[in-house]
């Protein structure tokens, strides 16, 4: 199996690859093409808030009229700030601190929840890597803290994130840069395991995509699983905390728009971190290798990117009716437990190797086998029952539903709060779409006859 799986799991740019080692010419222009204009998106949209009050066709429109230049956008955009700097190294290293030094007391208190030591997949080269799963923990005591000095010690207003928006972000880039050039170094003169790098000899691709499989630096500081959750996810719910602050001051009041965006992201994020030691076993950690796409996009695409909603009602406080709140409310609810059963069926179905109920009942699986690389054959199952049976991947469907739910809770008058649905959309079909050639030439005839069964990816009836 693990042999295989060094064959067959690979990530999006890596199907790519030629026997060679070496990058074709299409997985060479994607990565160039968002190594160059990835940064240039975040910063459109951001500026796009603070001078345009987050029209992301206006800029547009006067730079074809000639009204105004990149240059003249660039000009107004605020600069670094060394308080902006002071604030963000606070952060940064806060955030190490409870990563590193505070062992998870969480599990001990609270039952089912699998947090403290915990075993990752099996790596290509055959490692079992561990990790102090305290995410929750972390979580819950940055925002205890962020709450007692919001009503108690006022040492810095609520607001602050915000009030330094653009400037931080100066800062986080600079921090994705030097992690993802670091990895970079690190791979080449001390990797942690040399085995499980990944060279294809072009310099972008590298870079870009990551050489090492998990870089450490001792024995617990692992760079995905700190980058990813602690300064992308932890402040994910403390950026909306700010916005919804902002409003506060701004209006005297907080839109319930506002609070349903808090309410519902706040809801995914802590089904991450309840779920961290599951997150182990998924696509980013199994497959992913560290580099400038893990790096730089958990400091600065996950953070201004996926808080867009927060964001755009800090100028646009949109007070929605009971009615369509509700609706609001419904959708993310209703998306957000498709997506979490969906995903607890096939991990309890998995872990039971089917001997479980599904839905009231024993679930149906088509039986599949496999060839590893060694030659092996080897048996699977594919469950045809639960939301399994519904569609081939409505986790994502559940997942999109409730990113729609972000959107709409912003009204329909501006598209930049949805670029977050058609962010997901792309995302998810093509990481769908992916899955499915992975899975079609790992069971061959068995995946056909698992597609026949269960004809749709995302939705019944459509697609
Ligand atoms: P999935 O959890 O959907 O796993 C896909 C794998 O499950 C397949 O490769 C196959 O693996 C196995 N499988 C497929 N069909 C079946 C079946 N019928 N029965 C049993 N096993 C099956 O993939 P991801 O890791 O991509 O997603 C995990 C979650 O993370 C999703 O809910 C997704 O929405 C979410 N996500 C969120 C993102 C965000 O930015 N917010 C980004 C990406 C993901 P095998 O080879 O073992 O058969």
């Amino acid at each position: 199996v693990r042999r295989f799986e060094r064959v067959e799991r690979r990530e999006p740019f890596v199907e790519h690859l030629q026997v060679s080692g070496e990058v074709d010419w299409f997985s060479l222009i994607s990565v160039i093409s968002l190594l160059c204009f990835a940064p240039f998106i975040v910063f459109f949209f951001v500026m796009a808030c603070d001078q345009y009050q987050c029209s992301v066709t206006q800029p547009l429109f006067d730079l074809v009229q000639g009204k105004t230049t990149l240059l003249s956008i660039w000009a107004r955009a605020p600069s670094f700030t060394w308080s902006a700097a002071k604030i963000y190294a606070v952060w940064v290293t806060f955030q190490v601190f409870l990563y590193m030094c505070v062992p998870d007391v969480v599990h001990k208190v609270i039952p089912g929840y699998a947090g403290g030591v915990q075993d990752g997949a099996r790596t290509p080269a055959g490692l079992i890597n561990k990790y102090e799963i305290n995410g929750l923990q972390s979580w819950i005591i940055t925002h205890v803290l962020w709450a007692v000095n919001a009503h108690s010690l006022h040492w810095f207003p609520p607001t602050i994130i915000f009030d330094h928006w653009i400037p931080l972000m100066w800062c986080a880039n600079i921090l994705g840069y030097t992690v993802s050039t670091f990895a970079f170094i690190k791979a080449h003169h001390f990797p942690t395991n040399a085995e499980d790098c990944k060279f294809t000899g072009n310099i972008f691709y590298n870079f870009m995509m990551g050489i090492e499989f998990n870089p450490r630096i001792g024995k617990w500081f692992d760079f995905k699983l700190f980058f990813n959750g602690r300064p992308g996810i932890v402040a994910w719910t403390l950026i909306n905390l700010s916005y919804m602050a902002k409003q506060q001051e701004l209006y005297g009041q907080v839109s319930n728009s506002m609070i349903l965006v808090n309410v519902l992201q706040a809801l995914y994020v802590l089904d991450f971190f309840w779920n961290e030691a599951w997150y182990l076993k998924t696509i980013d950690i199994c497959h992913d290798h560290f580099g400038w796409y893990l790096g730089w996009g958990d400091c600065v695409w996950l953070p201004y990117l996926y808080t867009l909603q927060g964001l755009y009602l800090v100028y646009h406080p949109v007070q929605l009716t009971n009615i369509q709140a509700l609706a609001v409310l419904s959708l993310g609810l209703a998306g957000y437990y498709i997506f979490r059963s969906t995903n607890r069926q096939k991990d309890l179905f998995r872990r039971t190797e089917g001997a479980c109920s599904i839905w009231g009942r024993k679930p149906t699986y088509i039986e599949c086998s496999y060839r590893s690389s060694d030659g092996g054959v080897h048996r699977s199952k594919l469950m045809t029952s639960g939301f399994w049976g519904v569609a081939r991947h409505f986790n994502y469907t559940g997942d999109l539903m409730g990113s729609l739910a972000y959107c709409a809770a912003c009204g329909f008058g501006h598209v930049l709060p949805y670029f977050y649905i058609v962010y997901m959309t792309i995302l998810l079909v093509h990481r769908c779409v992916r899955d499915e050639h992975r899975c079609s030439s790992k069971y061959g005839k068995d995946w056909t006859r698992y597609t026949d069964a269960v004809p749709y990816r995302l939705i019944p009836g459509l697609f």
